[in-house]
């Protein structure tokens, strides 16, 4: 199986506060905020190199991220492995018993598949996996059959 990084997920309190240490302390490049009404976040993607950072501030109370941040405070929430054929992958993560948040993969933005594995299976921390979509044209990678994206589904 191959798997590439794709992004790094943060849980932030308020993203205009932490965009002042990304964009204006780090000076790094910021692209469009993107707001995902299904999972009640509002996603800022830093490129920083070939991987993202996918900064995550929860728009309602009940947002998973919001819950998340209650309970363990703001910081890393997850990091996402981009892999070619994600129902294969899900399908041989089942056949070995591994937890999994999503057993089906949904949609998330730019037309990707996303499903998210449980924490418990990796040592408490949350692995997204995600299958880029065909209308996902935010990659910068030389190769253009990997390229980046800024899909996104579940955040639980
Ligand atoms: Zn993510």
């Amino acid at each position: 199986m191959r798997a590439v990084l794709d992004h790094i997920g943060i849980a932030v309190r308020d993203l205009d506060a932490v965009l002042e240490f990304y964009e204006d302390a780090l000076g790094l490049e910021i692209g469009e905020s993107e707001e995902i009404p299904s999972q009640q976040v509002r996603a800022q993607f830093v490129a920083v190199g070939d991987v993202s950072l996918e900064l995550l501030e929860a728009t309602a109370e009940q947002s998973p991220i919001a819950r998340s941040i209650e309970r363990r405070g703001p910081g890393l929430h997850h990091i996402t492995l981009r892999v070619e054929d994600i129902l294969q992958v899900l399908a041989h993560l089942k056949v070995r018993g591994v937890p999994l948040v999503d057993e089906e993969p949904r949609e998330g933005a730019g037309g990707s598949l996303v499903a998210f594995v449980h924490p418990s299976a990796a040592q408490g921390v949350l692995v997204e996996l995600k299958q880029e979509g065909a209308d996902d044209v935010s990659g910068a990678s030389a190769s253009p059959t990997s390229r980046t994206s800024s899909g996104e589904g579940s955040y639980s």
